[in-house]
């Protein structure tokens, strides 16, 4: 079994503590590889290769960061192939979701913000108070420690290193317990292309002895984390001790919203894709999928029969659609989101059991008519667990669909273009779509709204998330007593 190390001032080490930590395929419960198992000691040594890498890496010009971005972006598509099997085994994630969407859409974010790191933009200086200039700077903000989750690691990676060296920051990562290899392969490969050692450094470990001691480092101006709302409360709160800068990137419960007037099979696929989509462990997964009463039962039909059409097995069937959740922690959780909806009596319409054999499978499950207040209706499950509810008019629909502590993404089907503008504007969440579900963009924004978290990622919005604005004023007079200083010292002439 390979043993993978981490990567800290651009060496591979273990861990201080001499400790490691089993790497589990969630398709089949074997160990596939060991990493170490990082303490406060191993934060202290990759922060401060961080801190110092800094001093240098801030005042490169950012045409070398672009560059340096871009034949890291080349070497992973090089590697695209070992990157895709890493991904699939260590996440159960299928082999084609993995080669068609993780890998790619991550090598084009590192494109994106290759792009991005010599836009820096500021206003014109200008003498806005006479006998001054006025200039704006944007400054890289110091060691920025990323502490990232399980479902799409190697995107993670990317969403979050790239734009943060990209405007000349360096940066510690945690990624998951969970799934650690493509994050340190990434780093592995950022030091084979030539970014200096410290830059990028991975740590691996858990959230208590590795994440914890990373927020509330006294060099680390700025923690970005993606995952859990709760993680995101614990880390604010740590953050807060010492003004520490949060970005957050927290949990969804997505509504699918479908009006009669809406193309019916495109709703039922859409639906499909959006509820299912890595084993529904997708911090924008429809999970609430509204429908207007007139349609329903239409609807509901050609849900549930290509729900049984989703061919979930091993990941590394080309043909397989859907793969195992992430642990047996994670199934166990899903599966008790599954018996309460149950023991509520709410009507579990598909699936719900558990499989037998290796692996943590669940099926597609379905629930019809939750109340809008329930458990099922409100908490994010991170499973491929939806429910299915009715509406009567748009303005319910918009009331359900905003009824809860999350606003992340959300969509709306219909033909009819002043709904589609009317309810997409109704719906507090950071995406909107219209007649789809999922697609992002590495040149558009995506965040939360309410407990859903604050900060975007990707974009030129992300870019400016990792940097800090700067007001420099020059005197250009020269003069020693200046006409106001009266106010505070002296008489006015
Ligand atoms: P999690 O909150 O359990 O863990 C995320 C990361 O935080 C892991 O690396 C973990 O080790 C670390 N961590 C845990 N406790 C910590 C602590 N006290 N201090 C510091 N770090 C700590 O989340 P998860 O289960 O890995 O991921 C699933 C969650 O991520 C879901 O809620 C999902 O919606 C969210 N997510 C959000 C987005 C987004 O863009 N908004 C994207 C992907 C996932």
């Amino acid at each position: 079994m390979d043993r993978y190390n981490m990567i800290i001032n651009g060496e591979a080490v273990g861990a201080v503590g001499h400790q490691w930590a089993a790497v589990i395929n969630p398709a089949t419960e074997s160990a596939i590889s060991e990493v170490p198992q990082a303490d406060a000691a191993d934060v202290n040594r990759a922060v401060a290769a961080a801190a110092t890498a800094f001093l240098s890496w801030a005042k490169t010009a950012p045409v070398e960061r672009s560059l340096l971005l871009l034949k890291l972006a080349d070497a992973l598509e090089a590697k695209a192939v070992d990157l895709t099997r890493m991904e699939s085994l260590n996440v159960g994630k299928p082999m084609k979701l993995a080669a068609n969407g993780d890998i790619p859409f991550a090598i084009d974010n590192l494109r994106y913000f290759a792009g991005q790191a010599r836009l820096v933009d500021g206003t014109a200086s200008q003498e806005f108070v006479g006998g001054y200039t006025s200039v704006l700077r944007r400054e890289p903000i110091g060691v920025v420690a990323s502490i990232a989750p399980w479902n799409y690691p190697l995107m993670m990676a990317a969403w979050k290193i790239a734009p943060a060296v990209a405007a000349g920051n360096t940066v510690v990562i945690k990624p998951a317990p969970q799934t650690p290899l493509t994050t340190l392969m990434l780093a592995e490969t950022a030091l084979e292309v030539g970014f200096p050692p410290g830059v990028i450094n991975v740590i691996t470990g858990e959230g208590t002895s590795v994440g914890e001691p990373l927020v509330t480092h006294p060099q680390v101006r700025m923690v970005s984390f993606t995952g859990s709302t709760r993680t995101g409360q614990r880390i604010m709160a740590l953050a807060a001790q010492k003004v520490t800068r949060v970005h957050l990137e927290l949990g969804g419960k997505a509504p699918l919203i479908v009006f009669a007037d809406a193309d019916l099979e495109a709703a039922a696929r859409g639906a499909i894709v959006g509820a299912y989509v890595n084993t529904g462990q997708d911090c924008t997964a429809a999970t609430r999928i509204l429908v207007e009463r007139s349609c329903y039962a239409e609807f509901l039909a050609r849900f549930t029969e290509l729900s049984q059409q989703v061919r979930m097995g091993s990941p590394e069937s080309e043909t397989t659609d859907m793969g195992p959740l992430i642990s047996a922690l994670q199934r166990q959780r899903v599966h008790g989101f599954v018996e309460r909806a149950v023991a509520l009596g709410i009507p579990l319409h598909l699936g719900g059991g558990l499989p037998e054999g290796a692996g943590f499978f669940y099926p597609p499950t379905i629930f019809t008519g939750a109340a809008a207040d329930s458990e099922i209706m409100q908490e994010e499950v991170f499973g491929p667990v939806v429910v299915v509810n009715a509406f009567d008019s748009e303005v319910e629909a918009i009331a359900v669909a905003n009824g809860v502590q999350y606003g992340l993404a959300a969509s709306v089907w219909t033909q009819e273009i002043t709904r589609a503008w009317r309810v997409s504007q109704a719906l507090e969440f950071g995406t909107v779509w219209v007649n789809d579900h999922l697609p992002l963009a590495s040149e558009m924004p995506h965040g939360g709204f309410k407990a859903s978290g604050f900060g975007k990622d990707l974009s030129r919005y992300a870019f400016e998330e990792y940097s800090i604005a700067k007001h420099v004023m020059f005197d250009l007079t020269g003069v020693a007593k200046k006409p106001w200083h009266f106010t505070a010292f002296g008489d006015a002439d």
